[in-house]
């Protein structure tokens, strides 16, 4: 496994690698990986010649009052992980190399960016977007891997990728739990005991909205009354939102159709935290 930290060496490597007819598959991460990261390792590996793992914690889609400087960095225990799940390149560098003084130019995917997430996060999807967009330049993936997790996110890089035609296929892998249901998020490790049962909610309202639809409840706005009633039960718990969504277009839907999205954010003790699941 080698650990590429400059642009000009990620970039000859995988220009090289391509060159010979080598299949690509990129995982963007920003590290302190957990098995949610390994599924997707595990997703490319199947597919590719070559699994490239980036670990960048990008500034550009923190907020000024957002976790970046506490944001988990575990970059030693990260490279044992990759290397034991066969990846063979990482690329990892700093803020300045990738963003260097005077850099301007980001990418913005007009109105799915300002929705779910984006809406509770101003400029956040710009940077999700502008960071991605540099890691597909660089690297040259044939193909990408990313969460269901975060399924805002999904939807504005399928969006990018379509609308600035890039070359390479987005591989969208299930969400990975906890044997409780939480779902796995490198901001777990902010959780105290008790926060770490109170975070349980999250899971808990989807699955009372899943059982609602199974008994054949229709109405988004009710499938969001019976979310918030879950979470009233747990006063410790801040919902940011619940939405029922089209997938792709993050739009509210009135009636949940195949396919729907059903988000939510809520905030536990400072931890942001996010799940969902599609109907
Ligand atoms: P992050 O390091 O949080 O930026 O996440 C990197 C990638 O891992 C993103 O595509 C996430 O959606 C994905 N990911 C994070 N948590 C999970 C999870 N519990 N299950 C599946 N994928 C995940």
């Amino acid at each position: 496994m080698r650990i590429l930290k400059t642009i000009a060496e990620a970039q000859s490597a995988c220009a090289r690698l391509r060159g010979e007819g080598r299949i690509l598959g990129l995982v963007p991460t920003m590290g302190a990986l957990h098995e949610g990261h390994l599924s997707l390792v595990r997703a490319a590996r199947a597919v590719s010649d070559v699994v490239v793992v980036s670990i960048f914690v990008n500034p550009t889609q923190f907020g000024p009052n957002e976790d970046f400087s506490k944001y988990p960095r575990t970059f030693e225990a990260d490279c044992a992980m990759l290397e034991r799940a066969g990846v063979d390149l990482i690329f990892a560098p700093t803020v300045d190399e990738m963003y260097p003084a005077g850099a301007s130019t980001f990418v913005v995917v007009e109105g799915v960016s300002d929705r779910l997430d984006g809406a509770s996060r101003p400029g956040h999807f710009r940077g999700v977007t502008t960071v991605v967009g540099k890691l597909f330049h660089i690297i040259g993936p044939h193909t990408a891997f990313f969460g269901q997790k975060d399924a805002a996110q999904v939807a504005v890089l399928r969006k990018m990728v379509r609308d600035l035609n890039f070359p390479l296929q987005i591989v969208v892998c299930p969400i990975v739990r906890e044997a409780d249901g939480l779902a796995l998020s490198s901001r777990n490790r902010y959780l105290s005991k008790t926060e770490r049962g109170q975070a349980l909610v999250l899971h808990r309202a989807l699955k009372a909205v899943e059982d609602a639809t199974f008994s054949g409840e229709k109405s988004a706005q009710r499938l969001v009354e019976i979310a918030r009633a879950v979470f009233a039960e747990e006063p410790g718990v801040r919902v940011d939102y619940i939405s029922v969504v089209d997938p792709d277009t993050l739009e509210d839907v009135a009636d949940v159709r195949d396919g729907a999205l059903v988000a939510v954010a809520a905030f536990v003790g400072s931890t942001r935290l996010i799940d969902n699941i599609l109907l």
